[in-house]
């Protein structure tokens, strides 16, 4: 009911509000936790406390029930779900446990690989979907009856095209899959924050959009600085900036607070609809912050001009600079196109009739099923890393198996990229050279594509003969 949701109902009305990320580590005493919650509750504005599941990739504590306590206490909870540690089916549990407790703001994110807490075992890292995937599977519980309001992330602090427009593509997908509003990684930059305004109201995008507001002290600046948590980042002359504002009698939080107040500004003055509140949670502090802001609303224009911590040579989409020439075709893709232009099977063909035949054939001899499987296996693993899934996607994703992005994602590139290299291993994020051979290819547009989640099932099957058979999980046409 959208009247016992703050948070729905203030961004039906288009009236501008705060949401607190509450992080539920296992630092933080569950009370006190709860303290804030309540205390939160009571602030102005702020029509939501978004908690964390496994917030910079370690495990904190339940988030339902710190979601359901906040609630008794007065504070809207927003869920934080991702797609770390549960499968399809936890996933599922999750969500349905989450509406049986009438909680509904959810936050759908593939979220950070997970780390050890000292002295314990990394948790596994399980990502059985993506991001887009877990949109599709809570928009089609919504559909049952729970109902969700579902936020999703975006980062526009990309400074690669590749980085940057696949972002947006990405966004576009979840708007499609079913995401109610989105919420931005945090960044210092208004160019970027007005881009990815423009970029959304260009496509007609309802998706209502949340500014990422964080108060940044000089320890987490010099973290961010680092790249920690992935996907975060601070150029050196903001550190520098904090660096030297903490030196001052109050240790800088004037200065922080400041900072904050005129992004909010900028915020508001952009169009966005929200801004989500990082860095503190502290009650006292957010209700001079939002005071602050207010006061500061007229000048947002004034503190865009500020407010450039980017990178002046990065990526920008609507400079008015050239934009640098397209990447040049590479032989493995033009060589299988044009195979694929000789012998057309994605139509309804001759060749594609009697494959199927071939095939059908095939599938009925359980050895011989094994030794197409064998042997597309022992071609497609040295070319593409192939781990033999049996729903075979290289055909919509430019040649590159997505099996070999750590986080297994089909839809595109996570949050966590630093100019184009990837979270997780030492090597270039898989996703820029989606891009770039479909971008040199002149078919940026077939990116935009859902592609639905594996079937388990298949694993360790042929492809070809699940193609054929159409038993694959592959695109459809629509969503
Ligand atoms: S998508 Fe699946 S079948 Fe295709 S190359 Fe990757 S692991 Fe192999």
């Amino acid at each position: 009911m959208a009247s016992s949701n703050p948070l729905r109902a203030a961004l039906a009305a288009g009236r501008f509000c705060y949401l607190v990320e509450l992080v539920a580590s296992r630092l933080a005493r569950e009370a006190r936790l709860l303290e804030i919650a309540s205390g939160l509750a009571r602030v102005p504005g702020v029509v939501a406390g978004s908690i964390t599941s496994y917030a910079g990739g370690a495990p904190g504590h339940d988030p339902l029930r710190i979601g359901a306590a906040a609630r008794a206490r007065g504070l809207t909870p927003s869920l934080h779900v991702t797609c770390v540690s549960l499968d399809r089916h936890g996933l599922r549990k999750l969500l349905e446990d989450a509406a049986a407790l009438g909680i509904e703001n959810v936050f759908a994110m593939s979220g950070d690989w997970p780390t050890a807490p000292v002295g314990q075992d990394r948790p596994p890292a399980v990502y059985d979907i993506d991001a887009v995937q877990l949109v599709s599977l809570i928009a089609g519980l919504r559909r049952a009856g729970p109902p969700f309001h579902v936020a999703v992330a975006v980062s526009p602090f990309k400074y690669l095209e590749s980085d940057c427009v696949y972002q947006y593509l990405k966004l576009e997908k979840k708007a499609r899959a079913g995401a109610d509003y989105a919420i931005t990684q945090v960044g210092w930059d208004a160019e970027k924050f007005r881009e990815l305004k423009r970029w959304v109201d260009e496509r007609g995008l309802r998706l209502p959009l949340v500014g990422n507001v964080y108060l940044l002290g000089p320890r987490t600046a010099a973290k961010m600085a680092r790249g920690e948590p992935p996907g975060c980042w601070v150029p050196p002359e903001l550190l520098a900036l904090v660096e030297r504002e903490s030196a001052a009698a109050d240790g800088g939080l004037g200065a922080r607070l400041e900072r904050a107040a005129r992004t909010i500004a900028v915020l508001r003055g952009l169009g966005y609809a929200g801004a989500y509140i990082g860095g503190t949670q502290d009650p006292e502090l957010i209700a001079r912050l939002i005071a602050r802001s207010d006061v500061l609303a007229p000048r947002w224009e004034e503190f865009a001009a500020e407010l450039r911590f980017g990178r002046p040579d990065g990526f920008y989409l609507y400079r008015e600079a050239p934009r640098a020439r397209g990447p040049r075709r590479e032989a493995i893709p033009l060589v299988l196109d044009t195979l694929g232009r000789l012998f057309p099977v994605r139509r309804e063909t001759w060749l594609r009739k009697g494959l199927r035949g071939i095939f059908r054939a095939i599938d009925r001899s359980r050895g011989l099923a094994r030794a197409v499987e064998r042997l597309e296996f022992a071609l497609k693993q040295p070319a593409f890393g192939c781990q033999a899934c049996g729903n075979c996607v290289l055909g919509d994703l430019e040649y590159v198996c997505p099996l070999t992005c750590p986080k297994h994602e089909r839809n595109g590139p996570c949050g966590g990229t630093a100019h184009g290299r990837c979270e997780v291993e030492d090597k270039p994020c898989i996703w820029g050279a989606v891009y770039a051979r479909a971008r040199a290819a002149g078919r940026l547009d077939g990116l935009r594509a859902y592609i639905p989640p594996a079937d388990p099932g298949l694993a360790g099957t042929s492809s070809w003969i699940n193609y054929f058979l159409e038993r694959d999980a592959r695109p459809r046409a629509g969503l």
